[in-house]
This record gives C-alpha cells, structure tokens and sequence, in this order.
C-alpha cells in the first residue's frame, strides 16, 4: 500500500477528505440503514468464508519469500496464483508487462484475471495485489529499510481473501447471481512518495490492467479492492510509534476516493457487515488513499477499497504471518461474499 510520507500534504488531503466524509456520512445516515436493508440483508444466504483457511493461504505466500519484483519468490508465486484460480475459474487470464520502478528494473510482471460466477453478464471485480514491497522502509530499525517486507497482510491477505471466495463459491450449491472477476494486481507496492511518477509510482499493475483492458472479457461497472485485510490488529514491541498516531486495532474505515466513486456500494458493504456484526468495518472517516483502486475509478470502473490505514507492522519485516487472523479475514470475506450473492 502508498505511503503518505509527506506529513503536510497529507494533513491537507485529510482535511480535505474529512469535509468529503462528513457529507458522505450525513448521505449515507439520511438514505438508507434503515430496517428494512438489514432484514434483507439478513435474508442472503451464503457459503461459509474460512478465515482459517485464508489465513493459510497467506502463510503459503509468504514461505516463498518477499515477492517483491525480480525475485525467484515473484515467480513462484505468479505459478501458484495460476495453480489455485484455474480450477476454480470458467477462464483465466495472464496479463504480462514489462516496467522499471522506483526501485529498479525492468522488471517482468503479471496481472492475473480469474472469472468465477455466471459466463455472462456485466461482472463486479475484485482486486487485490500480489507483489510484495522492495524495502522495508517503515521499520524502525534503519538497518532493515533496504530488506523487502514478507508482505503477509500488505498483499497476501487480498491475494488469500480471493482465493477463498474463489474456493467456496465453486462448491456452493446456489451459483453467484452475477459474474465476479478476481484480479491478482503485480507491481503495487513499489513506488515511492517522491517519485514523480502517476500515483508515486504505486499501482502499475493496476495502471496497465485499467488502460489495457482485455478483450474478450466484459468490463465491471464496479468493483472492490482488498488491501491489508488481513492484520491482528495488535501492538508490536519493536515498533513503538505507529504510522498513524494512536491507531493499533483493526478499521475499515470509509475511504474517500471510495466514497466519492460509489457511495452506493459502500454502504451496501458497511451495512451488511453490520448486519452480520463484523466490528472491524467502521463508519467512521477514512484518509484519502491512492491505491490500486484510483487507475480503476479514472477508467470509469466504480471501486471501492476495504483497507486498514495503517497498520503498526506496515511496511516493516514485521508484516508476517504471525500479525495476521483469521477473524480478520473471516469478517472481510465473509462481508463480501453475502454482498456478492445479494444480487447487487
Ligand atoms: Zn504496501
């Protein structure tokens, strides 16, 4: 996930998106989560999202190593993402790239795209990254800021998150209404918050994929971004200071360029995980995040992005397996999954 580095221009992006929130907030208290929504909400019936077995699938991911790009883990992982989806898909797509960073390069890269649900229709997608940060450059061990993150919850979790969505809607009796496209994103998380690179040099995958959209494969009018929806949510002794001040438990809270390309969908995901009592999702105001959902909502697919900002291991050696719950995946698919088969 972006840095927002630049505590000044963050502190006016955040005023801003305070203001933005407040109305959408006022928006969403005045439309609609009324009664009746959460008795219809009530009412979808949906397969079980295992959090435990996400969870696995982020320890799988990260026994290759760091994926971060170039490295014999990167590709590893690419083989595995095709392995997984590909039963699990009616097609399956390897979109490949080449790209220099922030940090070196050129590199060879990957999009992977997974069709599940019905073969025709206009589909949701869902995007997570699957690459890994090239440093470490929050630790606070300034010996580490050069070493490449395990990237357990910043990158696994989404990448794990969908493969068990994937995994439980192939069994499930009732087909999804709609179709889905999963979108395994290469290349997140290797910008910088000096580059003058579009968007820091953050989210080329997502970049290429938004201006290169396949053919043969209908375009989303919406979608949903998983970024870091896997974290415990729990202090770390080596990291007294968190990247932001005060925040240490778990919060989805409501992102602003989320807010403003589909308020919408948003409240149909917040009202449904308040429907089924999953905590962690809040309706409090979210910053302002470039994330790989921005390419998206610019090429005219409305996207929201379900993220924690940020969490105290965030780009750190300490983003393991080991700071990461199946609770936390459990409450984020399990959310969108009974979104998925409400027929929105
Ligand atoms: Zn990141």
């Amino acid at each position: 996930m972006p840095a927002y580095r630049s505590s000044s221009s963050f502190h006016v992006r955040a005023v801003a998106a305070l203001a933005l929130t407040l109305v959408a907030l006022a928006w969403l208290v005045g439309c609609g989560n009324g009664g009746s929504g959460g008795s219809q909400a009530l009412a979808v019936a949906a397969p079980v999202f295992d959090g435990t077995k996400a969870l696995a699938g982020i320890t799988t991911q990260c026994a290759f190593g760091s994926r971060a790009p170039g490295t014999t883990a990167h590709d590893n992982c690419l083989q595995w993402i095709q392995d997984q989806v590909t039963p699990l898909s009616s097609k399956v797509l390897v979109q490949t790239f080449d790209s220099s960073t922030f940090y070196g390069g050129p590199y060879h890269f990957a999009n992977v795209l997974a069709w599940i649900g019905p073969t025709s229709g206009t589909p949701m997608i869902i995007a997570a990254h699957w690459d890994s940060r090239p440093v470490a450059d929050m630790d606070p061990d300034y010996r580490n800021q050069t070493t490449p993150i395990p990237g357990a919850n910043d990158g696994a979790s989404g990448v794990a998150a969908m493969l068990e969505i994937a995994r439980i809607v192939k069994t499930w009796s009732t087909p999804l209404p709609n179709p889905v496209i999963l979108a395994f994103l290469d290349a997140e998380d290797s910008g910088n918050a000096t580059s003058s690179e579009p968007y820091m040099g953050f989210g080329l995958g997502a970049q290429y994929l938004a201006s290169n959209w396949p053919a043969g494969w209908t375009k989303p009018a919406s979608g949903i971004l998983f970024d870091m929806v896997g974290g415990d949510g729990k202090s770390d002794p080596r990291i007294p200071n968190p990247p932001v001040p005060g925040h240490i438990a778990v919060s989805f809270a409501l992102e602003t360029n989320s807010l403003n390309a589909n308020a919408n969908l948003m409240n149909k995901v917040w009202t449904m995980a308040e429907t089924l009592h999953h905590s962690d999702f809040s309706r409090s105001s979210g910053s302002q995040v470039t994330d790989d959902h921005v390419p998206f909502i610019k090429a005219g697919i409305a996207m929201i992005d379900i993220i924690d900002v940020f969490p105290v291991v965030w780009h750190t050696l300490d983003d393991t397996p080991a700071h990461c719950s199946a609770d936390t995946l459990h409450q984020v698919g399990d959310t969108v999954v009974h979104v998925l088969y409400s027929s929105i």
